[in-house]
């Protein structure tokens, strides 16, 4: 899962702009990040580690017009390595710049397609690079000299046809304008709003979260639809066409853990679903006939379902668990060594909260365990007397492979286990789970009415290329991407200091 916004107008230090708008977005993702602006030329400024500590003053002097687009990256394949920052650039057949969220399913196909087809390798293990080469190659069939709007649409529409998965896009054409289009399911999130700056030019742009627009001043917030691809050139109001488009199957687990509370996706308020989520799983809890003195959150993305699960079952709500707010987010970090460490760093336990109790932790969801196991072992060395663990999201037993971590299955702690041996690998005296049925509940209580893709919890992937065979060769390849990680890691340690 990775975060983007692009804006363009007649603001001339955009950069700045879009440097505010990735630092809203930082929880989408903290291994990367990167800005391009253009004016008349690309000025490109990317790197590792968090976006205040990437852009330095003379950088952004240095990125100057009045378009821009940036990104935040969260690996799902690929290292912490420079050359996987986006954004990507390309200068012929026309100047591209382009980032994205999401993932490629079809991503070896592409590669040997754009190799022997259009005499063109990729250098990084990053999607966005043959996204960038496929949109690039079509237009460069048909754009002419200048590709005009129509070609540009044309274009979307064979890379919408050949590009497989989940993915939402921003991207520059040089003397074109902003480009933004989302895969024909609408799996990850993408909304586009307007401004008027000071001299009254109309001003837009597009982002994953809604949250990013608001702050920075954007009103009528829309969303891009599944399929749709919409093209801003400045002066001019955006050019929208459905271009190929399935059924909107957006990504539940948006609702469930990466989205800001305070976001809107696809119509559906993030704190309403997360407070609906703690109404049914209140109600599970009721069923289960255990017994908590205090319900404690793992913070932050469980705290509102938390909060809403012990107003409904009038037992207390206490924030137990103290978190450092600056260990990034554990669940996207990239390497299991990384993801280990940090959540000991990450979290601490009031002892007065957890002595003697009877203890309902309350996360968002858990996903290989290990960190809702060190959790445990937090809550038993605080004192506990009996820690139960329920989960706001269901058993989580197959891999994502539209753009979010969840490994393969083999790492998955759900994976063909019950729940009772669950518990026990966490070392819990019990869990309860959301049911896949509350779940949508949830968020159709919110007033939606969306085929949401809930894949990694019910195995149904939306789009029609998932098979059983793509599954195996996407879960070998994070397997191999893995063990490259690992090696890297030992070398690493290996280095003199
Ligand atoms: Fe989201 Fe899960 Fe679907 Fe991946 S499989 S897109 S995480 S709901």
């Amino acid at each position: 899962m990775c975060g983007f916004y692009g804006a363009i107008g007649s603001n001339p230090n955009v950069c700045h702009e879009v440097y505010e708008a990735l630092v809203c977005l930082q929880h989408r993702g903290q291994d990367s990040a990167g800005i391009v602006s253009y004016d008349h030329r690309f000025h490109l400024k990317k790197g590792n580690g968090l976006v205040r500590d990437i852009f330095r003053a003379k950088n952004m002097e240095r990125l100057t017009g009045t378009w821009g687009i940036g990104q935040v990256r969260y690996p799902t394949f690929g290292g912490a390595t420079t050359e996987d920052a986006q954004p990507f650039q390309v200068h012929y057949p026309y100047g591209i710049a382009m980032a994205h969220n999401g993932n490629v399913t079809n991503a070896e196909i592409l590669t040997e397609w754009l190799r022997r087809e259009k005499r063109t390798i990729m250098n990084s293990s990053c999607d966005i690079e043959l996204i960038l080469a496929t949109f690039a190659a079509e237009l460069g069939e048909i754009g002419g000299v200048d590709p005009d709007p129509e070609s540009v649409f044309k274009a979307i529409e064979k890379v919408l046809h050949r590009v497989k998965g989940a993915y939402s896009v921003i991207s520059l054409v040089a003397q074109l304008g902003m480009v933004a289009f989302r895969d024909p399911h609408g799996i990850r999130p993408l909304l586009m709003g307007k401004r008027t700056a000071a001299d009254g030019t109309v001003e837009w742009a597009c982002a994953s979260e809604n949250i990013a627009l608001e702050i920075l001043g954007y009103s009528d917030i829309e969303n891009i639809g599944p399929g749709e691809a919409v093209i801003f050139r400045p002066g001019e109001d955006p050019l929208r066409r459905k271009v190929f488009s399935i059924r909107h199957n957006p990504c539940i687990f948006e609702h469930v853990y990466f989205a800001r509370p305070d976001s809107i996706i696809d119509n559906v308020s993030v704190y309403e679903a997360r407070r609906n989520f703690g109404i049914q799983l209140a109600k599970k809890w009721q069923k289960s006939g255990f017994h908590a003195d205090v319900v404690i959150p793992v913070p932050d993305s469980a705290c509102t379902s938390a909060s809403t699960m012990a107003r409904e079952l009038g037992i207390e709500y206490r924030e137990g668990l103290v978190k450092n707010r600056y260990i990034g987010r554990t669940f996207i970090m990239p390497g299991q060594g990384e993801r280990t460490s940090s959540v000991r760093r990450k979290l601490n336990a009031i002892e007065s909260e957890f002595k003697g109790k009877d203890v309902l932790l309350v996360d968002d969801s858990i996903v290989r365990g290990n960190t809702s196991r060190q959790i445990v072992e937090l809550a038993r060395a605080a004192g506990a007397k009996m820690v139960y663990f329920a989960s706001c999201s269901p058993p989580v037993r197959h891999p994502c492979v539209y753009g979010v971590d969840m490994s393969t299955r083999a790492e998955l702690i759900a994976n063909e286990t019950s729940e009772v041996e669950i518990a026990k690998k966490l070392g819990a005296d019990a869990v309860i789970y959301q049911e896949i049925s509350d779940l949508r509940l949830a968020v159709a209580n919110s007033g939606s009415d969306l085929h949401y893709c809930a894949a990694c919890f019910d195995g149904n992937y939306p789009t029609a290329d998932v098979s059983a065979e793509t599954l195996s060769n996407i879960e070998e390849a994070r397997l191999q991407d893995h063990r490259q990680r690992l090696s890297i890691e030992a070398d690493k340690v290996g280095e003199p200091g």
